[in-house]
């Protein structure tokens, strides 16, 4: 019997919805199968083709958005807003088109041609059939959405629809750009701007972590605790050993799920000869279910400590609103003993994976840890200043040091100069199966050692804990607001590298500025120089190939756009 063809387009989001799907675990397995899944640019190449239901996460905010919704509409039986931003545009809607071109000249350079001049709903333009609300879309009604789905095939009039041609398997719209007669290569951002720097001003700063953690689907803890820190920063909190030893726990899982996700659904399937995640889920079910073995570790330890899988809830000024009981990090502790060999597993696949050749020498960097002697996560600092430098046609900013130095972040750079720190198990593996710190498509080898040692990490962290009063990991609310402005600083490692958050906050506790340099501002110029160099290094190839390898060497960086685009 023919199957409900189904396509999921993603607009202007954090693309946190669609993550959020690919928690479903099992069920996910049930989805690809009960579904002829037609197009998801996530999980595989965008192809011309019809479908019946037409899954839709994100805002509208181009003309090339709208023109899409109404071919999506011709066709498709039934339109699924999916999530808080396709149905309202969350609360990034505020901003009226007047308010976005005065928040623009304060976040971009006065040059600077904002790209998005409005964020409307999905339906100001077309007629919606269904809304999955939430921010991220509520899992469980999804569930039942889908268990509907399953129960009645949908047919729909067979129009073809023409996606646009974003390079597929990558979070965020981006678009690779070679000139072969040139030797040229670019890698142009296509989102539009979200405006949360200018989104936080006037409020109370108690809202920033919420709101900026809505910037990345993928490493919302990261961005939560940032801002958090940056904010206790401003405010002279100090934190103690307990509310650390738990921020560290959630952005371990935070890594390790991150990472999971990008080497096995964005990744591999380029090595293992399929298109995408959904055929590499059948062809080799064993290896699918290890990363989900992993994946559900971190989720209960996201669920427990952070207080939901995605966007943390939990996580507060000073420390946690509720603290997890012994017993509950306990049997998390347990379960983790039982993957770790299948982390080892995970490892030597990435280790047999055949990189295409590239030298480059870009100066790798990480947050450097308040105690020195760790793997570099949280908290910790960067000695040097990043600068951000505005680009006239892009909505991304770049960031390179002072003297304009374009310098690699992420789990190569922190692995390139702190392997000493690694964890036993993760250490003999790293003894084994070496990356070659100056190939950055040795990056996905990093990553897959960061698994284990993070989660190795993860052991002793709850070991430690559940030695300790939890009781002092609590929030805290006897902080005084600042006589006069106020600022501060925080420095993590995110899954990608190094995210600072700056804050200022005035004596009423209202945000007067607001500054977010992720990782993928950073790592963008080392792209583009990296792809540059690519192409210069394999000129004796064939055109098809070195396309395939820039391809390749773009999920190699593991860009986050909607974070390098905020
Ligand atoms: Fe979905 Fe919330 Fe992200 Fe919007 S901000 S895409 S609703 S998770």
């Amino acid at each position: 019997m023919k199957k409900t063809k189904i396509a999921i387009f993603d607009l202007t989001g954090c693309e946190g919805c669609e993550f959020h799907l690919l928690s479903l675990n099992e069920l996910l397995l049930d989805f690809f199968q009960d579904f002829e899944i037609i197009n998801w640019r996530l999980l595989s190449e965008q192809k011309k083709a019809d479908f019946d239901v037409a899954f839709i996460e994100g805002a509208v905010t181009t003309q090339e958005q709208i023109k899409l919704l109404k071919e999506i509409r011709e066709t498709s039986k039934v339109v699924v807003a999916l999530g808080a931003c396709a149905i309202s545009g969350n609360f990034f809607a505020e901003l009226t088109p007047e308010r976005r071109k005065i928040m623009v000249k304060k976040i971009y350079d006065k040059d600077y041609n904002l790209k998005a001049e409005f964020l409307a709903p999905v339906e100001k333009f077309i007629k919606v059939d269904a809304k999955i609300p939430g921010c991220p879309a509520n899992i469980e009604l999804l569930k039942n959405f889908l268990k509907q789905l399953r129960e009645k095939k949908i047919t729909s009039k067979a129009k073809e629809v023409s996606p646009p041609d974003f390079t597929a398997k990558i979070e965020g719209h981006g678009t690779l750009k070679v000139n072969f007669q040139k030797k040229e290569v670019d890698f142009e951002v296509e989102e539009s701007e979200r405006l949360v720097e200018g989104l936080v001003l006037g409020k109370s700063f108690k809202v920033a972590p919420f709101m900026t953690s809505r910037i990345c689907g993928i490493c919302p803890i990261a961005h939560n605790i940032c801002s958090l820190s940056a904010i206790e920063n401003a405010l002279g909190i100090k934190l103690t050993e307990e509310t650390i030893l738990l921020r560290r726990l959630l952005l371990a899982s935070q890594v390790i799920k991150s990472h999971l996700l990008h080497l096995f659904f964005l990744v591999l399937p380029d090595y293992a000869g399929v298109k995408g995640a959904i055929e590499l889920s059948k062809k080799y079910p064993a290896e699918f279910h290890l990363m989900l073995n992993i994946k559900r570790i971190t989720e209960k330890i996201l669920q427990t400590v952070g207080g939901q899988v995605s966007f943390p809830n939990n996580t507060s000024i000073g420390g946690f609103r509720k603290v997890p009981s012994k017993d509950t990090l306990l049997a998390i502790k347990a379960s983790i003993f039982e993957v770790l060999d299948e982390a080892e597993d995970l490892i030597k696949i990435f280790a047999s994976i055949e990189n295409p050749s590239l030298k480059s020498d870009l100066k790798q960097v990480y947050v450097k840890p308040l105690d020195v002697f760790s793997y570099p996560l949280y908290p910790g600092f960067f000695p040097e200043a990043v600068k951000e430098i505005i680009q006239k046609e892009s909505p991304a900013k770049l960031g390179v040091l002072k003297d304009n130095q374009v310098i690699r972040v992420g789990a190569l750079s922190r692995l390139a100069n702190n392997s000493q720190y690694l964890k036993p198990q993760a250490s003999k593996m790293f003894s084994k199966f070496k990356p070659d710190f100056q190939n950055p498509f040795s990056n996905n080898l990093a990553q897959s050692i960061e698994i284990l040692h993070f989660l190795e990490e993860s052991l002793e962290i709850i070991d430690t804990l559940t030695k300790k009063n939890l009781k002092r990991a609590k929030e805290v609310s006897n902080y005084n607001l600042p006589k006069e402005n106020a600022s501060g600083t925080a420095y993590l490692e995110a899954p990608r590298g190094i995210l600072i958050h700056q804050i200022e906050i005035d004596s009423q506790g209202l945000i007067v500025n607001y500054k977010i340099i992720p990782p993928t501002q950073i790592n963008l110029a080392a792209l583009k120089k990296d792809a540059q160099l690519l192409v210069e290094q394999n000129k004796k190839f064939e055109e098809k190939e070195i396309k395939k390898a820039l391809e390749r060497l773009i999920r190699a960086f593991d860009p986050c756009i909607t974070c390098a685009v905020h």
